[in-house]
């Protein structure tokens, strides 16, 4: 898995960090994306789902 994000989207919510914290994490000064592991393991697959579920501005997506 390849994570892909649109960081321009990025509102600064915070959903993927709760969902996936080893994926993700947010920039100390506008609290924008930033990811952390691009290539997560299979085991992190589902947090990964609900990051993107769960993030107001679509902003992740997978391939
Ligand atoms: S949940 Fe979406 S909008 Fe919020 S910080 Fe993460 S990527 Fe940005």
């Amino acid at each position: 898995m390849r994570i892909i994000i649109n960081r321009e989207k990025c509102i600064g919510a915070g959903n993927c960090v709760m969902s996936a914290p080893a994926v993700f994490t947010q920039d100390d000064d506008e609290g924008l994306v930033i990811v952390l592991d691009p290539n997560p393991s299979d085991d992190l697959a589902d947090a990964v789902a609900e990051a993107m579920e769960l993030c107001p501005g679509k902003v992740i997506s997978t391939e």
